[in-house]
């Protein structure tokens, strides 16, 4: 779509894209919504031939996929419901992505359930047969066990180290399992979001999309206010938790979950997930999992949320009084309202399937098309959005016609991937550049014309000068917001991000184009 294709998004391309596409008419697929769903929708229409376009009313990842908790996950906890085939796709997806499309992003993360004095053995053994299922599907889905290793039970002594916070009395060892977990979710989306560029789709964030059909879109670029409608052979709309906003005959019944942020030392610096079950119940549990920047995200809530769709979720009191005192069954030092650094919450865009708690509702996608052509994805999570974007253009090519060639994005490497022919050795570049781009670090750092650029944006953080002028530069980050809150998570900690804007706000002035 794009006539110098290329991963490279920035303020320039963005204007130039928007100037070339107010005249043109040969536009094969729109994908309303940069979220994970559309990004991969956009990668997957544009490696078939397809001319593609792309447009998110803020940024990528503005929505529910920057909230996630950040697993790419085998479906465990669907295979515990009866939801053979969903777990089953997870498994399968969590695969590609680990050992193909992109195993820069994504490492094996130790699980670790401590075996405390109030779990019961019958829970034990549940727990234990669970992982052992966990382990069957992981090896139907014909994923390593080098990728990720089996389920097994460890010593007390070892469940310390891998979680030091671990309250020790009764403690009667641990059982470990293993599942995908991302740097952070809204790189996955940057990342496929550059790939999908690379194969000549036009991504453009800040443009909003009204008055949405089956064959058209008008287009508003948020920016300067300019608008125009743009024709297209086929349009999908992948927004999400905004779907309905979008298409009125689509009925949606998001359900809100909520992280709290910590530092990671006041759990010991752990290097296993704490995983506790939730009283009561035999499927759920809560995680505190270590994250990049030296800190914990405590998660996860599953709560109603029905109303008006707010750009920025928040949390409840409820949920955190939940989240906490969950953890604090299972922590030696118990933590506290006045411990978080900060919190965040996303909707998941779940189809309305009448009663019934919303952890019940099915985490399948479904692709839908309305009396007025225009198809909608909606459901799934972020672990199978390949499978999902694979979906929704098989449905655009047979509905509209189109020419497409198969679908190829089970064998893609994205951007920085070790099979991206674009990806060269990462030796003595930072540990933290390099799990955050793989095999591009060096380019990040090429491309730096900052003074000092590895030096990090602001004290105690540990984003480089080089990865916000990168951001800007080659990453489509139009403002400060964009930067701090999606291509960086210097956002998710207040202070922090008080501190990098300044910094932040002068490489933006300086370099943006
Ligand atoms: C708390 C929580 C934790 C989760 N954890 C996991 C996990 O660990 N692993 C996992 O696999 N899944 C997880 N999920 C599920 C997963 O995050 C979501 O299914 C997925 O991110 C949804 O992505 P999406 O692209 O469909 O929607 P979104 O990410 O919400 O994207 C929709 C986009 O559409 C844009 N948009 C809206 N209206 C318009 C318009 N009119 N014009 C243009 N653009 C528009 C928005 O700006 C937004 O960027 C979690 C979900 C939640 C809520």
């Amino acid at each position: 779509m794009t006539s110098d294709q290329s991963a490279k998004l920035d303020a320039r391309l963005r204007r130039r894209h928007l100037e070339e596409l107010s005249d043109r008419s040969d536009v094969d697929v729109l994908v309303v919504g940069g979220g994970v769903t559309g990004v991969g929708i956009a990668l997957d229409a544009a490696t078939r031939g397809l001319r593609t376009v792309l447009v998110d009313a803020h940024d990528l990842a503005f929505g529910t996929s920057r909230w996630s908790s950040k697993l790419v996950h085998g479906g465990l906890r669907y295979l515990a419901s009866g939801r053979l085939g969903v777990a089953h796709e997870s498994a399968v997806e969590r695969g590609i992505l680990m050992t193909r499309t992109a195993p820069h992003l994504i490492h094996a993360m130790t699980q670790v359930v401590p075996l405390m004095p109030s779990i019961t053995l019958s829970h034990r053994l549940l727990v234990r047969t669970g992982f052992i299922a966990g382990d069957t599907l992981r090896a139907v889905a014909r994923t390593p066990g080098s990728v990720l290793p089996r389920s097994r039970k460890v010593n007390a002594a070892r469940t310390i180290e891998l979680v030091p916070g671990v309250r020790t009395d009764g403690l009667k060892g641990g059982l470990l399992a293993f599942d995908g977990q991302l740097v952070d979710d809204a790189r996955l989306v940057v990342t496929i979001a550059r790939t999908a560029a690379e194969h000549g789709a036009s991504i453009l964030n800040h443009v909003r999309a009204d008055e949405v059909t089956g064959s058209s879109a008008r287009l508003t670029d948020t920016t300067t206010g300019e608008t125009f409608t743009l024709a297209a052979k086929a349009v999908i709309n992948a927004t999400g938790v905004w779907a309905a906003e979008v298409d009125s005959s689509i009925k949606l019944r998001p359900s809100r979950g909520t992280h709290l942020v910590f530092d990671a030392e006041l759990f010991g610096n752990p290097t296993g997930a704490l995983t506790v079950p939730v009283p009561g119940s035999i499927s759920r549990f809560i995680f505190a999992l270590p994250q990049q920047q030296g800190r914990i995200y405590l998660g996860l809530t599953d709560e109603d949320a029905p109303g008006p769709i707010p750009d920025e979720p928040q949390a409840a009191d409820s949920e955190i009084d939940f989240l906490l005192d969950t953890v604090n069954t299972a922590l030696q030092v118990p933590v506290t309202r006045n411990d978080i650094r900060g919190t965040y919450s996303g909707l998941r865009p779940l189809l309305d399937s009448g009663g019934g708690e919303t952890s019940d509702v099915s985490r399948k996608h479904a692709v839908l098309e309305s009396p007025n052509g225009l198809i909608t994805i909606v459901g799934g999570k972020l672990t199978t959005y390949r499978r999902m974007a694979q979906d929704a253009v098989d449905k655009a090519v047979e509905v509209r016609g189109l020419q497409a060639s198969e679908c190829k994005t089970h064998n893609l490497p994205l951007i920085g991937a070790p099979a991206h022919a674009a990806s060269t050795a990462t030796d003595g570049l930072p540990d933290s550049l390099v799990a955050r781009y793989g095999g591009a670090a060096r380019t990040v750092l090429d491309a730096a014309t900052v003074a000092m650029p590895l030096e990090p944006i602001a004290d105690g953080v540990d984003v480089t000068r080089a990865e916000i002028e990168f951001a800007i530069t080659n990453e489509g980050a139009v403002d400060a917001s964009d930067v701090l809150d999606r291509r960086t998570r210097i956002g998710l900690v207040a202070g922090d991000a008080d501190r990098a804007r300044p910094a932040v706000q002068e490489i933006l002035d300086a370099v943006s184009t």
